[in-house]
């Protein structure tokens, strides 16, 4: 397994990784649920020193199946999910466009990584991004950050990981959040 003991910033994808993902998007409060473990492991995060940012992509906002206002709120009860739990988010990015905006944020382009660096003050050789998806990966290195995937998203696990293992064959792969964390801390010692 790759070094993680330098590690100082940990990079989140939501959907899929704190929360329950779903094909038919996260479109309401109610329908944003954490994955079990998810909020201890952001709040075990902040107690172990790492900066922390939320990288996310929101397509439902460009392809305006949800309101700013609906996404604003659940947001806000994210956030207040996490504190609940003395967890935090050093910076929050998501990328509310369509895919077919042209943009340079949405993932697996690697801008808003690029953006939480500069905002974090942060090096990319001393980060991480743990996704659940393809895109976090191919973003992940785009950006020069170590992809680690966790396997709690939607989609065909094993397929993301034999695509991911393609990118990157030494790519760190666990089965959720609580577990990448508890690993990142080992190696912190
Ligand atoms: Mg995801």
């Amino acid at each position: 397994m790759n070094d993680t003991s330098t590690i100082s910033t940990i990079l989140l994808d939501r959907d899929g990784v704190i929360n329950f993902d779903s094909p038919d998007y996260i479109l309401t409060a109610s329908q944003w649920q954490a994955i079990p473990g998810s909020l201890k492991a952001i709040a075990r995060a902040k107690q172990a020193g790492f900066q922390t940012a939320l990288i996310s992509n929101q397509s439902a906002l460009g392809r305006g199946m949800i309101s700013q206002t609906t996404f604003d709120a659940i947001h806000a009860a994210m956030m207040l999910a996490i504190h609940q739990q003395h967890g935090s988010l050093d910076v929050v990015m998501y990328c509310p466009h369509a895919p077919d905006a042209g943009c340079l944020c949405r993932k697996p382009l690697p801008g808003m990584i690029q953006q939480a660096l500069e905002q974090l003050d942060a090096t990319a050789s001393t980060t991480v991004m743990i996704g659940d998806s393809l895109r976090d990966v191919q973003a992940a290195i785009a950006a020069g950050v170590r992809p680690i995937l966790v396997q709690s998203g939607y989609g065909d696990a094993e397929a993301i990981l034999t695509k991911a293992r393609a990118l990157d064959a030494s790519i760190a792969v666990y089965p959720d959040l609580i577990t990448a964390m508890n690993a990142l801390l080992d190696s912190k010692g």
